[in-house]
C-alpha cells in the first residue's frame, strides 16, 4: 500500500465514462483477452507462492466468502488453491465482527492475517483523482494486509485484525478502470506523478505483491495496464514477491518499494521484508519490465534519524546499479499516526509507540470519519522535509523526488 498522511475515504468522485460502447472498449483495451484468463507466465518452474517462506506469510485456513464471490471464476479459482481450507458463508465481507475489530491481542490478529481470508465482491467501482502519488486511485482489487505495521492506516476502519478481503470481481474492476483510461485520452500535460502516462494507483488499501500469493487480482491489473498506451498502474510494497517477475508489465507498471532506515523497519514494518531485500530486488523488477520508483516513507523523527536515513540513502547509491538509479523517483512522506491506533498499540506494541507517538512534535486533526489523526507539526514537518531533500542531495543525488509530504 502507499504510506499515505490522507483519510482514506476521502474525496470521493465518480469520473465520466466516456461514452463509447463497451464492445469497442473490449477492443481497444483487450478486454476480449483477459476475459479468457491472465497471459502464461514466462517460466513453468515452481513459484515462489508456493514456497515455505510464502507459507510463512499466509497460510490460509478459513475463508469467509459471500456467496456471489465464492461461485465466481476467481472465487473458484482461490478455493480450489486453498483445498483444506474451511469455508464459512457470509453475508458481507464488511460484517464479519469474529474477524475485524481490535479485541485480543497481537498473535491473534497476527494469526487471523495469516491464515484467513475473506472474499468479496466490490459494489462501488469508483475512480478517484489524487495527485500525490498517482492521478487516480483505481478501485482495489483487495482491501488489507498480512503484515502490520505500527503506523499503518488501512485497519481504520475494520480493525486492527483484518485479514485480506479479495474482491473476486477484479474483470469488472479491469472493465471500469479501460473505460476511465479511454475516457482520459492521452495525457496532454506533464505532471509529477509521470511525464506522460495517467498513474492509476491500484493499492490504496493493500500489498499488490502479497495479493498475488493468493490469486490473479495483481497480475490482471499488470497485464491490462501492459496494453494501455496512455497509462500506467502504480502500487507501493514493503514484500518482494518474486512471481512477479514472470508477468510481463511491458514498462506500464510502476512499483515503489517503501524503505525507511532498518532499524526503524524492524522496530514499526511487523512482518514485511526486510528493507535491504526490497532495494536488493529492485534491478531484478527493471529488468523484468517494471518501473521502479521508491518511497522513502514514513519519515519518523526520532533521535539520530538524520544519521539513520544518510546511511540508508548511501547504501541505496553503494547497490543500486545504474540503470536503476537512472529511472528511479522517490516519494517522501512523513509519518501520520492515529490517536485510536495509538491506544491499540500499547497493549502489544508500545516500544513502536514511543518512537511514532511523539506529542511534544505532532499535532492533532479530526478526520471525515471522526477519529483523530496526528502529524508532525507544521514548522517541524517543513524543516524534517528539507532536511531529507538534503540528505537525497548529498547522498543519492540521482534520486528525484517527485513529491514531500
Ligand atoms: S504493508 Fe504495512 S503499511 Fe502497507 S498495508 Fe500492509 S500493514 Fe499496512
Amino acid at each position: 500500500m502507499e504510506y499515505d498522511a490522507t483519510d482514506s475515504g476521502a474525496g470521493m468522485h465518480t469520473s465520466q465514462p466516456s461514452g463509447m460502447p463497451d464492445d469497442d472498449h473490449d477492443e481497444l483495451f483487450g478486454l476480449d483477452e483477459l476475459r479468457t484468463g491472465p497471459e502464461p507466465r514466462r517460466s513453468t518452474g515452481p513459484l515462489f507462492r508456493d514456497s515455505e517462506q510464502a507459507r510463512r506469510m499466509l497460510s490460509v485456513r478459513e475463508i469467509h466468502a459471500e456467496p456471489g464471490a465464492a461461485s465466481s471464476s476467481r472465487g473458484r479459482q482461490i478455493l480450489a488453491r486453498f483445498p483444506d481450507a474451511d469455508v464459512v458463508s457470509t453475508d458481507s465481507h464488511w460484517r464479519i465482527p469474529e474477524l475485524h475489530g481490535n479485541k485480543g491481542n497481537a498473535e491473534r490478529w497476527v494469526r487471523i492475517k495469516s491464515t484467513v481470508l475473506v472474499l468479496g465482491e466490490k459494489k462501488t467501482l469508483t475512480v478517484r483523482p489524487n495527485g500525490r502519488s498517482a492521478d487516480w486511485i483505481a478501485p482495489g482489487a483487495a482491501n488489507g494486509c498480512a503484515m502490520a505495521c505500527a503506523y499503518c492506516y488501512v485497519p481504520r476502519r475494520k480493525g486492527y485484525a483484518n485479514p485480506i478481503t479479495v474482491f473476486t470481481n477484479v474483470d469488472r474492476i479491469v472493465a471500469r478502470l479501460a473505460r476511465h483510461v479511454a475516457g482520459q485520452g492521452p495525457k496532454s500535460e506533464p505532471n509529477q506523478c509521470d511525464p506522460s502516462a495517467w498513474v492509476y494507483d491500484i493499492g490504496e488499501n493493500n500489498d499488490c505483491s502479497v495479493d498475488a500469493l493468493i490469486s490473479e487480482n495483481t497480475a490482471d491489473l499488470v497485464n491490462a495496464f501492459a496494453r494501455w498506451p496512455t497509462a500506467k498502474a502504480s502500487f507501493a510494497t514493503k514484500f518482494v514477491n518474486p512471481d512477479l517477475l514472470l508477468l510481463e508489465p511491458r514498462g506500464r507498471t510502476r512499483v515503489r518499494f517503501s524503505v525507511m532506515p532498518p532499524d526503524d523497519s524492524r522496530l514499526l514494518d511487523i512482518r514485511t521484508s526486510p528493507v535491504e531485500h526490497r532495494i536488493a530486488a529492485a534491478a531484478d523488477f527493471l529488468d523484468a519490465g517494471y518501473e521502479v520508483h521508491f518511497n522513502l516513507s514514513p519519515v519518523v523523527i526520532r533521535p539520530g534519524w538524520e544519521r539513520s536515513w544518510a546511511e540508508l540513502l548511501r547504501h541505496m547509491d553503494d547497490v543500486l546499479p545504474q540503470r536503476v538509479k537512472e529511472q528511479a523517483a522517490a516519494e517522501v512522506i512523513m509519518l501520520t499516526h492515529n490517536r485510536d491506533l495509538h491506544e491499540v498499540n500499547l497493549a502489544w506494541h508500545p516500544r513502536a509507540e514511543d518512537a511514532i507517538w511523539r506529542p511534544d512534535l505532532q499535532q492533532a486533526k479530526r478526520s471525515e470519519n471522526g477519529s483523530w489523526n496526528v502529524r508532525y507539526r507544521n514548522a517541524v514537518k517543513a524543516a524534517t522535509v528539507e532536511a531529507v531533500r538534503g540528505l537525497v542531495d548529498t547522498h543519492a543525488p540521482w534520486l528525484t523526488i517527485r513529491y514531500a509530504f
